[in-house]
């Protein structure tokens, strides 16, 4: 996932920003009948916020750590051009959403801007997520004609060197950053997202520092998922103690930064902000930069919630890492599976989680990442793996 400005009307769970409620420890031993109505109620009233769709598989470069393991291509069986205004009017039918097109490379599919002017002109609000090496200044004009007003580059180290062999092609920092300038020069707006893993931990405050120097708008540090090629990048995961040392460190750089950060992929965030606003006696307040508060008012993992995934070839996930689909738009109509799905139920339903997450008074703004969870144990809805907190009372089932 990437550019994802996560913007609009409050989630269905009435996530505020004073803190969890009390206990809200509820087991998932919950009667199950008594919550049918609830997730009943949750599937009806929600429509996505945001959808990351990966318009095309195929890419230029090779990083280390890419979910979708993408290679040059083609893929096969990818959506025509007209499976994906299809789309784009199934889509528009379920809301305004932000709508991600991501890759792959997504510059590498040739209708790629008459999907995006179809978008904008179903009402949907188009961001592009390129790798930053194919944006020269005819691209970005035809970016911004197709109503695309933002990009999201990755930059992953704040040298050439490591940057590029992390990305797998010599030059890729290089021609990233013409391509940042060339997207700049044609009025669009700029958002930074790094990977963050053990490899590159110790550079968040240079890469802070870069995106600034670059003129972005919005930092978005990503946290290691790893799933595709990222499998052989497990063991560079920060551990939860790392975890909880890093999300403190960006919430304080965020109160002195003129960037919006969104730590993304790490829900557990969201705790930590309000702990640490709650011990600094501060109230979390809208950043400038954040489309409406959405640090605030959102929840840290929206997958099947308020956002959801279409892979290359149709399927529909509740996020990018997480390799179980909910339907296909080629059998199914977008809609439909949004609401209906079971899968999208069970990541709707809070009182299923289990283990720690399952008993913790975070539950509502964090709820634990769900795709560490199936890759860690076959189980979406267990405890999130990477979490240092216990929370408050719980203690592991015996045996
Ligand atoms: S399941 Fe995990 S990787 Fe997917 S959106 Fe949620 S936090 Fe991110
Ligand atoms: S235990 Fe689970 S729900 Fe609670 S803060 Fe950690 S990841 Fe979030």
């Amino acid at each position: 996932m990437a550019a994802s400005d996560r913007a609009g009307d409050p989630l269905p769970y009435g996530v505020s920003d004073a803190g969890p409620a009390a206990g809200e420890g509820g087991h998932p031993a919950a009667d199950v009948a008594a919550r049918e109505p609830r997730r009943r109620a949750a599937l009806d009233a929600s429509a996505p916020r945001v959808v990351a769709w990966e318009v095309t598989r195929s890419c230029n470069l090779a990083c280390a750590h890419c979910r979708a393991s993408a290679l040059h291509g083609p893929y096969e069986g990818e959506l025509s051009t007209s499976e994906c205004l299809d789309l784009v009017g199934r889509i528009a039918a379920t809301g305004k959403p932000i709508l991600i097109l991501t890759g792959g490379e997504p510059l590498l599919r040739p209708d790629i801007f008459v999907i995006a002017a179809a978008a904008r002109n179903a009402g949907l609000r188009p961001v592009m997520a390129p790798n930053g090496t194919l944006v020269t200044p005819a691209a970005a004009a035809d970016m911004m004609a197709a109503g695309i007003g933002r990009i999201s580059v990755s930059i992953d180290f704040p040298d050439p060197v490591d940057h590029d062999r992390f990305r797998g092609c010599p030059g890729a920092f290089d021609s990233a950053l013409r391509g940042i300038r060339s997207a700049q020069d044609a009025g669009l707006e700029i958002q930074i997202n790094s990977t963050i893993s053990r490899l590159n931990v110790a550079y968040l405050p240079r890469l802070l520092a870069l995106a600034e120097e670059l003129g972005a708008v919005s930092f978005h540090p990503f946290m290691l998922v790893p799933t595709g090629r990222g499998h052989d990048l497990a063991a560079q995961e920060l551990d939860p103690d790392d975890y909880e040392r890093t999300l403190n460190w960006i919430y304080d750089a965020q109160r002195s930064s003129p960037l919006f950060f969104k730590p993304t992929d790490v829900p557990h965030y969201w705790r930590v902000m309000r702990q640490r606003a709650r011990a600094d006696g501060v109230k979390l307040e809208a950043h400038p930069h954040s489309h409406g508060g959405l640090n605030t008012l959102s929840r840290g993992c929206l997958a099947g919630v308020g956002f959801c995934f279409v892979s290359h070839v149709g399927a529909v996930q509740p996020c990018g890492y997480f390799d179980k689909a909910a339907g296909n738009v080629r059998q199914q109509d977008f809609g439909e599976i949004w609401r209906t799905s079971p899968l999208f139920a069970d990541l709707r339903d809070l009182d299923a989680l289990k283990g720690k997450c399952g008993a913790c008074e975070y539950k509502r703004v964090c709820g634990g990442c769900r795709a560490r969870a199936f890759e860690r144990s076959g189980d979406y809805l267990a405890e999130e793996p990477y979490c240092a907190y216990v929370p408050r009372g719980w203690a592991p089932a015996a045996g």
